[in-house]
């Protein structure tokens, strides 16, 4: 077999003039998948249904009616729902659960001949910063095995970075595609809320979440977008604004003014590299005919607690219906209704899980209601309109994705403040609902890679992939 090519379009050059066959494009990576097994990326690999798959459309190939993603091998994270395959969120409570339905995403890529080659770790229901918090064990960051991939969709960024797919969907509620990407150097995007359907996603916080996607590039990013974007009947949150030809935008030449968020980057946290690199590519920018503006946001303190209490208040009433009867996990202790919740609850979930949900409903209850949860839907209005006054001025917001470089396995996950706090720099996008991505644009002297945040106006993702691909390419 020829080597595999890293880009969907070379894949797709090879199996038009047939130096690679489908069969064994998806025996490559199934190859890959189990000599990396100790990343524990994949939670669940598809050999069968894959190269099933790979049978048919390789037919479909050779009469010229293969779809738009033919050659393209994705993984996808296990919140999102695949008909008849596994669907845990890395949880006990849903450990034997298999999916009856498709989600709108798996749907569309399925309609364009993309090959699904296994659901991915994650941290339990998609809460946690490092991927440590999975029921099937932490994943390891490809760069340095003792380090964190980031999370929640560490499986997904590990296994884009290592070439065990080529590329992988994960969810992003505050963060958990742009960091991950960050920490394992890779491109991760959290498209504009709405812009992608939520329909057949287990649900974390729902006025947060949004799918994402992990690439090595950004043609491919543009290649899925185009595809899962857009409207859907079956998610009411969907938007119809309409989804544009995402690989004919980018590399288009164009001025752009960009606001650097100054009291982010020489924030105390950030690590002293992190703020050099920022400043060095800020005099590129600028070079290169650019306007960058230091700018700052004034409610950067008031972003981790605003989206921890509204996200972990949609999470008590989503995971409600985890409760022993309508799935998953029943302890066999259980006697009556009562103790059916409690304990197949109590056995089913994991620790972090369980902090949120209390957390969740503290803020939610009625002495506390006006004083936590109504607050914060305060705070999230004032931090959106600060934002968008920002992008009224300039087409992009920059910052780093994360203050450091992906840190050692067991670091933080007893001091759930401190990791909370690590997202400082990621929920601001999902709280104004815009869109961001971070890309792999340099590499810390600890051999880690440096994620580059950049965030833009509401459904403007045209622009985002377009001045992405063009720092990928020139900087
Ligand atoms: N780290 C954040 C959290 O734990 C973000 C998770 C996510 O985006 N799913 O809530």
């Amino acid at each position: 077999m020829a080597s595999v090519p890293e880009s969907l379009s070379a894949i797709q050059e090879a199996l038009a003039d047939n130096s690679l066959s489908l069969v064994e494009l998806v025996e490559h990576y199934i190859k890959k998948i189990s000599e990396n097994k100790d990343l524990n990326a994949f939670n669940h690999i598809y050999s069968e249904s894959a190269l099933k798959q790979a049978r048919d459309i390789q037919e479909k190939l050779s009469s010229g009616e293969a779809g738009k993603l033919v050659g393209l091998v994705i993984g996808i994270k296990d919140n999102i729902a695949y008909k008849d395959h596994p669907l845990t969120a890395s949880s006990k409570i849903l450990a034997d659960f298999k999916s009856v339905y498709n989600s709108c995403v798996v749907e569309r890529l399925l309609e364009e001949d993309a090959i699904i080659i296994g659901n991915l770790n994650c941290d339990e229901f998609a809460m946690g910063s490092t991927n440590e918090t999975s029921f099937y064990g932490p994943v390891s960051n490809p760069h340095n095995k003792d380090c964190v991939p980031g999370g929640s969709s560490g499986g997904s960024a590990a296994a884009v970075s290592r070439g065990l797919c080529l590329a992988a969907l994960g969810t992003d509620t505050g963060g958990s595609v742009r960091q991950p990407a960050a920490y394992c150097g890779v491109v991760g995007l959290k498209p504009s809320y709405g812009r992608i359907s939520r329909y057949g996603v287990i649900a974390y916080a729902s006025s947060f979440d949004q799918v994402g996607i992990f690439s090595k590039n950004i043609d491919d990013c543009c290649s899925i977008l185009s595809v899962i974007a857009g409207k859907d009947e079956n998610d009411a949150t969907s938007s119809s604004e309409t989804v544009p030809d995402y690989n004919s935008v980018i590399n288009k030449q164009q001025k752009y003014t960009v606001a650097y968020l100054k009291d982010c980057i020489e924030h105390e946290k950030v690590d002293g590299e992190i703020k050099s690199a920022f400043n060095d590519l800020k005099k590129s920018i600028e070079n290169t005919g650019h306007i960058v503006n230091n700018t700052n946001f004034e409610h950067t303190e008031f972003l981790v607690p605003s989206y921890y209490i509204l996200t972990t208040a949609e999470a008590s009433s989503n995971l409600a219906r985890y409760d022993g009867i309508h799935y998953g996990h029943r302890s066999k202790n259980a006697k009556d209704l009562e103790s059916t919740y409690t304990l197949s609850r109590t056995e089913g979930f994991g620790s972090e899980v369980k902090r949120r949900i209390m957390l969740g409903t503290f803020v939610l209850s009625s002495g506390y209601y006006d004083a936590y949860f109504t607050k914060a839907q305060k705070a999230r209005r004032v931090i959106k309109e600060a934002t968008d006054k920002i992008l009224d001025k300039h087409d992009f917001i920059m910052l780093p994705t994360t203050t450091d470089t992906a840190f050692k396995i067991g670091e933080k996950i007893d001091d759930p403040v401190k990791m909370y706090l690590s997202d400082i720099f990621t929920v601001q996008a999902n709280l104004a609902g815009i869109p961001a991505i971070s890309i792999p644009l340099f590499t810390h002297s600890n051999g880690m890679p440096i994620g580059v945040q950049i965030m833009s106006k509401k459904f403007n993702e045209a622009d985002l992939l377009n001045f992405s691909q063009m720092l990928l390419k020139y900087y």
